[in-house]
């Protein structure tokens, strides 16, 4: 919107987040790692990322998601340049063998359907939809050797539940906005994979994936098999670089360095049950909230699919929520937008960890008084 149609209005300061960050990603980065990261003045940042500080940081990352993770014994972390959206590309190339299975219920699921669906070497997916604001479940398939999970869908707020469909086949999980924010059996997952801007509060472009040994096996079968996989997409050079604590070229220092602040700082305050209650916490603000205002509802409407990090609101049409947004922004709280796609009257909030319980309570009150500010009398 033109910036001439926002209603000037400022919000008092009691109504005012410390910080104003909502986003889904790039999301809330803490102070304390971005002070940190200064703080480590020439000892870091622009060093080889072939010398033990950088090395040390990338066995720091891999160390400290196996404690938050816990993910059985034999799991590996790799990790790589690109972000889950490579990770796609990567995993049609690297993972799918023949045919694989996708749960699609938002934008995100639907990139991975759709990554694979135009392969060539590979037999068509098959998708199993839900409308957004759903989830649907995986189905035990005779010629799928591979299915797509997403843990939260942020272009809706759904959260689906992470199980194994079937005793064959590996279980893929874009694990993007929930991992380390929302509890897990990693035992149901062959590769939990995610980006590095959501939860752990970091910078984009590194992807990391917990690996099962069965997953490893299938990504070292391929390798060996006849398929052509260009060195950026490999899964198998992925993984000989990880485990010397490196990426096949130069990583984002700065993001490596973010997610490992945050990720320690979660260990410290308790780990994924702290992280995971954080969340859920501010997320049923957010949510009690909508319920009891007449002019907002959650987008989810069943309670069970409703995400715990990224909170969904419908405005009544009479308040346009575009407005809603432009006018936060212009009192410093940002990224409240709905995700475009979904074409919705709605607000979009992302409730990661770093997010505190008072800014959640704070924003809520400054859309209160936006709303009647823009309600007509
Ligand atoms: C943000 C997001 C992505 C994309 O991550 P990039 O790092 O931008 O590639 C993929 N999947 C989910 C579920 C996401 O939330």
């Amino acid at each position: 919107m033109p910036t001439s149609a926002v209603p000037d209005l400022t919000l008092p300061p009691a109504l005012r987040p410390q910080d104003g960050r909502f986003g889904c990603g790039p999301s809330k980065v803490r102070s304390q790692a971005v002070r940190a990261l200064v703080d480590s003045g020439t000892a870091y940042l622009g060093t080889s990322h072939r010398q033990a500080p950088v090395r040390d940081m990338v066995a720091r990352l891999r160390r400290g998601l196996v404690q938050l993770l816990r993910p059985p014994d034999g799991y590996e972390v790799m990790l790589g340049n690109g972000g889950a959206s490579l990770f796609w590309d990567a995993a049609t190339l690297g993972l799918v063998e023949r045919r694989s299975q996708h749960c699609v219920f938002g934008e995100f699921s639907q990139k991975f359907a759709a990554a694979a669906g135009s392969a060539p070497h590979l037999a068509p997916p098959e998708l199993i939809e839900a409308a957004a604001g759903r989830h649907p479940l995986p189905r035990p398939t005779a010629d799928v050797d591979t299915y797509a999970l997403t843990h939260n869908e942020t272009s809706t707020g759904v959260v689906m539940p992470i199980r194994r469909p079937a005793a064959d086949g590996l279980v893929l999980v874009d694990a993007t906005s929930a991992a380390g924010a929302i509890d897990v059996d990693l035992a149901q997952a062959d590769v939990y994979y995610f980006s590095l801007q959501k939860v752990f509060a970091a910078d984009g472009g590194l992807w990391v994936a917990l690996c099962s040994p069965a997953a490893i096996e299938r990504i070292e079968r391929l390798h060996a098999s006849p398929r052509w996989v260009p060195s950026s997409l490999s899964l198998h050079l992925a993984l000989e670089s990880s485990r010397l604590q490196q990426t096949l070229n130069t990583p984002s220092l700065a993001t490596l360095f973010l997610a490992v602040h945050q990720l320690e700082w979660m260990l410290e305050q308790g780990g994924l049950a702290f992280a995971a209650a954080r969340s859920a916490a501010a997320s049923a603000l957010v949510y009690d909230w909508a319920e009891s205002r007449p002019f907002a509802s959650p987008f989810v409407t069943d309670r069970a699919m409703r995400s715990p990090v990224v909170a969904t609101i419908d405005l009544d049409p009479a308040i346009a929520a575009a407005t809603v947004s432009a006018v936060l922004r212009r009192n410093g709280i940002v990224d409240t937008d709905a995700y475009r796609k979904l074409g919705r009257n709605q607000l979009r909030v992302g409730l990661f960890p770093a997010v505190e319980l008072e800014d959640c309570r704070r924003l809520l009150a400054a859309i209160d008084h936006v709303v009647a500010a823009l309600t007509p009398m």
